[in-house]
């Protein structure tokens, strides 16, 4: 169903509409919005004139203003409040002419979300966008852009996470030698009970996140044999962060876990140390994100780490 949208009218433009109607958010959109198209034209044609330099600050003034007017402090994140915001902007995306597929993706992946497990990639494959026009395809294509006839390869990849591709194996592995260290001073003189209270908004104690972080290193030391002894192996997707929260099992005390997070370590790094330069391209089929090789996986798992230490960091200065 078509959702009506007036137009021809400034004060109350698709975008307006959309974010007054949507998720019961106030954003600071007016502002913003009315330079967006102008910054995205100048960039457009800056580019097209070689002018790269000049585009990549109009570009990043129109990620940044983007991202100013959607940040939250501490947002609404049940399931519930996700779920019925995708409903919301599912149906707005329909009404702005989305492409069709895009749209039903997100319904796919709403659905997975209902049933607590993660959207594979053949529900939600990668979305590629054309640099120049916008046209947007679902899924990889070999086909030209059929509004202005641009090259598939020129079009932009949406990776699910940036994590993928933010790290060679030099940076990797010296992020995976320095993660430890710091996060070490961050339970410096943290007593056992220090570390178990539960923040007042409900989220992870310390203790949740070292057990997390371990466990999630579990997985790439796991990962790490089935790339090494099979051929294309498929890595199946984990919720590891589920498991941060489970007490089954777990050694008493957290500093205990923090040990054994750290002799992981060390096998991990000795062990990437060995690898050849070949080895870091061996690949496999992750269920959630398509094709990886170890350099990606390694990139992933040591910038995911980096993402815990400002969440310790507020923690600690809480108690
Ligand atoms: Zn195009």
């Amino acid at each position: 169903m078509k959702q009506s949208t007036p137009v021809g009218n400034k004060a109350s433009s698709p975008t307006e509409t959309i974010s007054a109607n949507l998720m019961g958010v106030e954003m600071n959109t007016k502002e913003w919005t009315e330079v967006l198209c102008p910054l995205l034209s100048l960039a457009l044609r800056l580019e097209g004139e070689g002018q790269y330099n000049l585009a990549k600050l109009a570009r990043s003034a129109v990620d940044s203003l983007g991202r100013q007017a959607a940040y939250q402090p501490e947002p609404p994140t049940s399931k519930q409040s996700l779920l019925a915001d995708i409903d919301d902007i599912t149906r707005a995306l329909a009404g702005l002419d989305m492409n069709r597929d895009l749209v039903e993706a997100l319904r796919r992946g709403a659905t997975a979300l209902a049933e607590g497990r993660l959207p594979l990639l053949s529900e939600t494959p990668h979305p590629y966008v054309c640099r120049t026009c916008g046209y947007l395809v679902i899924g990889e294509t070999e086909e030209k852009c059929p509004t202005c006839g641009a090259w598939p390869e020129t079009f932009q990849w949406f990776a699910p996470i940036y994590w993928l591709e933010a790290l060679d194996p030099f940076a990797a592995l010296e992020t995976l030698r320095q993660t430890p260290e710091k996060i070490s001073a961050l339970l410096e003189g943290l007593s056992e009970y220090a570390m178990t209270v539960q923040p007042a908004d409900g989220g992870w104690a310390v203790r949740n996140i070292i057990t997390h972080l371990r466990d999630a290193q579990g997985v790439l030391e796991y990962r790490l044999d089935l790339f090494q002894k099979q051929e294309n192996p498929i890595l199946e997707s984990k919720a590891v962060f589920e498991w941060a929260t489970r007490e089954e099992e777990r050694p008493p005390f957290t500093r205990e876990i923090f040990e054994s997070y750290k002799e992981t370590r060390a096998r991990i790094i000795s062990r990437l140390e060995a690898l050849p330069e070949k080895g870091w391209r061996r690949i496999g089929y992750h269920e959630e994100f398509g094709v990886v090789s170890i350099k990606q996986q390694v990139s992933y798992f040591a910038s995911h780490e980096l993402t815990h230490l400002p969440q310790l960091e507020r923690l600690r200065a809480q108690l």
